[in-house]
This record gives structure tokens, sequence and C-alpha cells, in this order.
């Protein structure tokens, strides 16, 4: 195991961030561009006006193509990847993304999304067979592509429901959406923004929603019902298809927030289980690259009743022909332009082709198998188990209570916890979510994990805990490693430093 310093050592990167940052140099180049060959009768000024041209050069940093590689580099190494480092972080699926996606995706960069469909049906072939795919998976009946998130898929979906009741006449009187008090925090914020009140339902002593106080809440006030299955607590709803008739008996819709998939793909359907709309996190279940604010893609997918509510346009087949169908009237509109993130299609279609539908079988299996065989060694290694019972591909653990080495009350919390799996090497698992279970660690290590990594993982937290229970300090302080140690997170995500310009003074 790696070998962890026991004491705070001031960190050189800390001070010298600045002067290690800014590489410019004036004059030198990596590139130089040929001249612009101006026509000759072209005025500037009579095409761009006079106020709107540059009078000096911009201030760029001026470096050399070696000095680009290394400052990219650089910051890389700086950071926590799925590439480089254990990710379990819960909810979120930090999958191995597979570099055969990044051979394929480039294939397509010659095309404009503005060029003629007639010719580039091989594009549009993908996409459909991309939206039938996933359809089959999911057991719904159609899908679009468009949605750029999971919380703009939520937004999506939403807006086809309401739009379907807008169309029944009954959307005065269904005023609110239900969502379980474990909910990830967009699914109610999703129902406001379409104009929903939200309702809270409890969960129970099994981590399950509270079937009586859903059913208690239900009625024909009501739109729709947005959960996940397994929920946020890593637990599969055992009462999911008396939820679905509870709902339906109502005219209510039922919401599948997909982020889970993990868990189920290739082995059961949200449509089967009764839901009428469903979003997939294709950055989650199906590899496409994640983290650091990269585009995301949350295709939704609908029973037929909400079918013509698809956003526009959607890609129909005729013959052997691929088009896009504009004339949708009962649309909800575009959600994204073009035809959505295209290039994270083409990783996930390459991901769906490479497995195959066995193999996406096995994928659900062997994140529900690994999941379950890390709860038992996380368990094994002094952590409580929130809901300890046999959990899908995601499990929520707490840090202990007990004495120190002192015989004093053990003060132990998940967020020095996570700063410590740093200094291992370890991105922390997800922390304080779900709310509903304090000091909630949640942790997911997927499919992809090998049987050694989860046992270092294990072994890594029972050393910290040790390390806690003789030395409180040493964990308040931690990470000692990293190139930022414990940062002002609240100024971090407010007013984050994310320009040159910062450090250079222009
Ligand atoms: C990730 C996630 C979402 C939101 O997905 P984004 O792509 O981040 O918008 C919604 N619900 C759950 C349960 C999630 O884990």
């Amino acid at each position: 195991m790696t070998a962890i310093l026991e004491k705070p050592k001031p960190s050189l990167a800390d001070t010298d961030f600045p002067l290690i940052f800014e590489r410019s140099v004036a004059g030198r180049r990596g590139v130089i561009p040929p001249q612009a060959k101006l026509a000759q009768n072209l005025n500037l000024e009579d095409l761009f006006g006079a106020q709107n041209l540059r009078s000096s050069p911009p201030k760029l940093p001026e470096v050399s193509e070696l000095d680009l590689v290394r400052h990219y580099t650089g910051l890389a190494n700086r950071q926590m990847s799925v590439d480089a480092n254990f990710y379990p972080l819960g909810s979120c699926t930090m999958k191995y993304n597979p570099k055969v996606h990044e051979t394929v995706a480039p294939w397509f960069t010659d095309l404009h999304p503005y060029q003629d469909p007639s010719t580039a049906q091989g594009a549009l072939e993908l996409l459909h067979n991309l939206a039938s795919s996933l359809g089959q998976i999911t057991g719904m009946d159609a899908v679009t592509l468009q949605p750029a998130a999971g919380a703009h898929g939520e937004f999506t979906g939403i807006l086809m429901i309401r739009k379907y009741f807008a169309l029944k006449g009954e959307l005065e009187q269904r005023r609110v959406v239900i969502c379980p008090d474990a909910a990830h925090g967009t699914n109610p914020a999703t129902a406001a923004m379409a104009g929903f009140e939200v309702v809270e339902i409890p969960g129970n002593e099994r981590g399950e929603v509270d079937f009586d106080a859903l059913k208690a809440a239900l009625g024909t006030h009501v739109a729709a019902i947005m959960l996940t299955n397994p929920n946020t607590l890593g637990i599969f709803e055992t009462r999911i298809l008396e939820i679905a008739k509870a709902a339906h008996e109502f005219g209510v819709q039922l919401y599948y927030d997909g982020a889970n998939t993990n868990a189920i793909v290739g082995r059961a359907r949200p449509g089967d289980m009764g839901f009428d709309v469903i979003h997939l996190n294709l950055h989650k279940t199906f590899t496409v690259p994640h983290g650091g604010g990269g585009p995301g893609t949350g295709p939704v997918g609908v029973k037929a009743h909400l079918e013509p509510f698809l956003p526009t346009p959607i890609i129909v087949k005729t013959g052997e022909t691929f088009a896009l169908d504009f004339d949708r009237p009962q649309t909800i509109g575009r959600v994204r332009s073009h035809y959505g993130n295209f290039g994270n299609l083409v990783r996930a279609y390459t991901y769906i082709r490479s497995l195959g539908a066995e193999g996406l079988h096995d994928v659900s299996s062997m994140a529900v198998l690994n999941a379950n065989y890390l709860r038992k060694k996380v368990q094994q290694q002094g952590y409580t188990i929130a809901y300890d019972r046999v959990n899908m591909h995601e499990f929520v653990a707490v840090p202990p209570k007990g004495l120190t080495s002192q015989g004093e009350k053990l003060e132990l919390h998940t967020l020095d916890i996570a700063k410590g799996l740093l200094d291992y090497g370890v991105h922390p698992m997800t922390v304080y979510f779900p709310l509903v279970v304090p000091e909630a660690m949640m942790m997911e290590p997927t499919e992809t994990e090998s049987l050694e990594t989860l046992d270092h993982y294990a072994d890594v937290l029972g050393e910290i805990l040790r390390k806690a229970k003789t030395n409180s300090d040493w964990l308040e302080h931690a990470p000692y490693n990293t190139v930022v140690r414990r940062l002002d997170e609240v100024m971090a995500a407010k007013k984050p430093v994310l320009s040159f310009k910062k450090f250079s003074g222009l």
C-alpha cells in the first residue's frame, strides 16, 4: 500500500502555481499560419464597421508546441480520472470508456449538420439504429436523441407529459409531480421548472418508496411520479408493478430517471415495469466520457401515446432512405440544436454494437456483483451500511461510530474520509447524497473494475479508519499529497478561476 505522509508538507506547486501556469514568452510560436489573402478590392472597414476592427493584436499566450503539450499534460496529470484512478462516485457510473470509441467518433467529423440529408445517409442511419436499440433496451416505443444531459432529458420528458395533459384538457387540474425523498435533486428541479408543484414521498425502513404514502398522495390532481429503479440507495423497488398500476388508475404518468440503468441494462426494462417516459444517461451507462463539465447526452424514450410530442426533427426510414421529419403538429418543439451531441451518440452506438445483447446483459450482472462484493468488504473494514440488504449497482455506507484508541468518542465525517482517499490515488465516493442518509457515502464500483482494485479500495478505507482512530488530527488535515489541499469548495464552485488571464495580469 502507498505510504502516506503523516504531517502536512508545504506544496511547492501550491505556491508556484501561477508561475508554472503562465508559460507565455513574447514572440514564441508553435504554428505560423499563412497570411490571409484578401481580395484586392475588399475593404474591412466597409465590411465589418471601423469600430469592430482591432487596433492591436489579441493578447493570447505565446507558446511553442512543446510548451502547449506540457501545459495541458501537466494540467491533466493533476486531475483524477477514470483512466488514471479508481472512481467509485455513486450514481455517476464512472466506468471505463473504451478507446475504440475515439477511433470511431472522428470518422464523422467531415459532416456538417446543415448538409442535405441525402448526403448524410450513414450518419442518419446510425442515429436511427441507435434510437431503435435504446428503445429495445428500455422497452420504449420511440426515442429522441436530442437532449444534452440527464437533467435536460428529464425536462424534455416532463414537457411531453405536460403537453399530453394540456391536449386532454387536464393540465389545470394536474398540478403535482411526486418525487421520493431520496430523489436526485434534478427530479424536483425539473418538475418545478416545468411549472408543477412537487410533493415528496418518504421512504420506508427497507430503503424503498413507502407504498402506502405514495398511494395516499395519488389522485387526478397528479401529473407524474418520477422514480429511478434501482433507486438512489442502490435498492430495487420491489413493488414497482403495483406502483405503476396505482399510478395508471389515476391516469398518472410514470417517469423513469435512467441514471441507474447500469444495474438493469440487458436484463430488465423500464417499459415492462410500466414506465411511460424514460431518459438515459449515455454518459453513465453507455460509456460516453463525462466529468469536468464535458458534453452529456440524455436521450428520452416514450410509450406510443406520448410519441406525437417528441422534439423535432425525428429520423424516419422510408424503404432504404433516411430523412428528417419536421412535420409533427403536436411536437413540444426542438430542445437542442441539430441532432444532439452527435459524437457522443457515435460513442454510445459503438459501445452497444461492440457488446451486443449478451454483452450488455453481462454488464449489469458484473456491475451488481462488484457492488455487492464491495459492500461486504467495506462492511468488514468496520463501516456501517445504511440499508444492509442485497443491493444493485451501488450502496450507501456511513462512517462508523465507536471509540478512538484513547477511549474518546470517535468523530468521523464523510468529508474527511473523502479527502483522505485522495492521498491514496482514489477518487472519493459520492458524499452527502442521498440526503435521507446523514453522512452518506455512496459507492458505485461499476463492472469494469477488477477484484484487486476493489480489495485495494476496501483496504484503503480500513487503513483510513485505523489511522483516524489513533490520530484524529491526521484525517482532518488530509489530503497531504495533492496539488491543491483543502480548498474553499463554495468559492471554487461559485467563483472558479477559469482563465489564464487571472495569472498573467491581462
Ligand atoms: C446523474 C444523474 C442525473 C442527472 O444527469 P446529468 O446528466 O448530470 O444532468 C439525474 N438523476 C440521477 C439519479 C443521476 O445520477
